[in-house]
């Protein structure tokens, strides 16, 4: 199936967001079964989020329909995106996917780190709203004021897709839209989940269990809710890179508390 396969009245943006819709819904309803049964409750680090799902629902719905849809149908109105091939090469599809990760890095830190994170801002644009949550109850990845949920998930997916649409990646080709966005989902799904599924790697002996284990985690966001002041990089599934240039990923933060007052110390 290609996208000229779709009917005349199902432009591509729209396919994409109810793949995305089926894919952050699916997984979301799988994560509140674990929750509600008890399953892999081994791998549950923190009690369940207070808010309920019923709850949290309508806000992530407004959000998905109301800003994320008419986002995607303008950009590909625009022409900026979801068009062009309807097959890219291998190559293009790696090179899709590095740029959307790091792409996504850059624009949900600047966002993220310098604007919504401004005490002057942090109430004025909302997102005191998503800081209500305590990231253990999945569906609540996208519990966000309307100027959130434009800076943090929109942009950070949208900007990222516009550029590699302009060096010939991404295309109209479904496969790279649809494991984009299923990726993507699970990964905002899983970091707010409460879940950790590298608990049991992150003891191992073997090293590789320990670097595979670092790499599922989902310990740096759950700080980020934690602390306030780290990590805030989408932990699962980014490249973390602005986290680490800028010194704010929650396993640098402390020794860096620590140097500070030992250079007190030693001043005094
Ligand atoms: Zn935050
Ligand atoms: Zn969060």
């Amino acid at each position: 199936m290609t996208a000229q396969d779709l009917p005349a009245w199902l432009p591509l943006s729209v396919f994409v967001w109810i793949v995305q819709m089926v894919a952050y819904h699916g997984f979301g309803l799988w994560f509140e079964w674990l929750d509600r049964t008890g399953r892999l409750a081994d791998y549950k680090m923190r009690p369940v989020d207070p808010k309920t799902y019923a709850q949290v629902l309508p806000r992530v719905l407004a959000n998905q329909v109301l800003f994320l849809l008419p986002a995607m149908m303008l950009v590909e109105k625009a022409g900026l995106a979801f068009v062009g091939p309807a097959h890219i090469s291998p190559l293009m599809f790696v090179v899709g996917l590095i740029g959307m990760t790091v792409g996504h890095d850059l624009v949900q830190y600047v966002s993220h780190a310098w604007i919504l994170h401004r005490p002057t801002l942090m109430r004025s644009l909302g997102h005191s709203v998503h800081h209500s949550v305590t990231a253990s109850r999945s569906i609540s990845a996208c519990f966000m004021s309307p100027a959130d949920f434009i800076m943090e998930i929109a942009a950070p997916y949208l900007l990222p897709l516009i550029a590699i649409t302009a060096i010939g990646s991404a295309g109209a080709d479904l496969t790279f839209h649809v494991f984009a966005v299923t990726a993507g989902a699970f990964g905002g799904l899983y970091e707010h989940s409460g879940y950790d599924f590298s608990a049991k790697l992150a003891k191992s002996d073997n090293a590789f269990l320990r670097f595979v284990g670092s790499r599922i985690s989902s310990k740096a966001h759950a700080e980020h809710h934690s602390r306030g002041n780290v990590s805030f990089s989408d932990g699962f599934g980014s490249s973390n890179i602005c986290d680490t240039v800028f010194q704010t990923r929650w396993d640098l933060v402390k020794p860096r508390e620590r140097q500070r007052r030992s250079a007190q110390q030693q001043e005094a």
